[in-house]
């Protein structure tokens, strides 16, 4: 069995041991437990440990997980997956916080179907970095029309900025999503979340300026 509790402990140590190196408090970084394709049964192990944020990418799968535990109503539940707009809904009405947004559509759509809810829907906006022509993300060029848009949703809640960079993208990936998250703010004072930083990438996430970390694999195993 894999000791989910001591992958937890040792990722909290690389995140504390890459504050020290990027002279920051380790309690400015939040470690988001990336538990997509992964048994309710490790979910407990990581609550049991302590672990309370959970990230989830793919809807059915995670609405099932979310209902199987929903005694504990200490858990906050994360989207960070690609969102179709046929699953608005069902992320709307289970999720705390979606990490993806990157379109007009999904944006308008979320804000519609969490009406009925007391609170707002943390977002995130997903922002492709790296330019990469397959990937999810908004273009920093297309920010400002999406942002127009969330403007006007009272059921969403701007929190911050997501990007997963390419594959060894250099530091300066990091820290154009730092300089474009330090000017939003200065906007949206609602924004203190800067999501990115990887099992892969800690370091050069936590250098610049990330407060939240999403990891998978180094908690729970390689997914198959
Ligand atoms: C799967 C996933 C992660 C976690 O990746 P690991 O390599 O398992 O740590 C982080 N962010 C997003 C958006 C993901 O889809």
């Amino acid at each position: 069995m894999i000791a989910i509790k001591d992958n937890i402990a040792a990722v909290e140590l690389q995140i504390s041991s890459a504050c020290q190196r990027a002279n920051r408090n380790a309690d400015e970084v939040t470690l988001l437990a990336v538990s997509k394709t992964k048994p309710i049964k490790m979910l407990e192990q990581a609550y049991d440990a302590g672990q309370r944020n959970f990230g989830e990418s793919y809807v059915q799968e995670a609405v099932d997980k979310i209902t199987a535990l929903q005694n504990k109503t200490d858990i906050t539940w994360h989207f960070i997956g690609p969102i179709q707009t046929n699953k608005t809904k069902l992320i709307a009405s289970h999720f705390s916080w979606v990490h993806s947004i990157d379109r007009i559509k999904v944006a308008k759509r979320l804000n519609e179907h969490r009406s009925d809810q007391d609170t707002p829907l943390n977002i995130c906006l997903q922002v492709n970095i790296s330019r990469e022509l397959s990937k999810s993300g908004v273009l920093p060029q297309d920010l400002p029309a999406l942002l127009a848009v969330i403007e006007t949703c009272d059921n969403l809640c701007l929190r911050g900025l997501m990007a997963i960079p390419e594959k060894n993208a250099s530091q300066a990936s990091f820290i154009q999503m730092q300089t474009l998250f330090i000017e939003l703010k200065k906007h949206y004072p609602t924004m203190d979340t800067l999501s990115m930083g990887m099992s892969g990438d800690l370091q050069l996430a936590i250098n610049a300026g990330s407060t939240l970390v999403r990891i998978g694999s180094a908690i729970f195993g390689a997914r198959s």
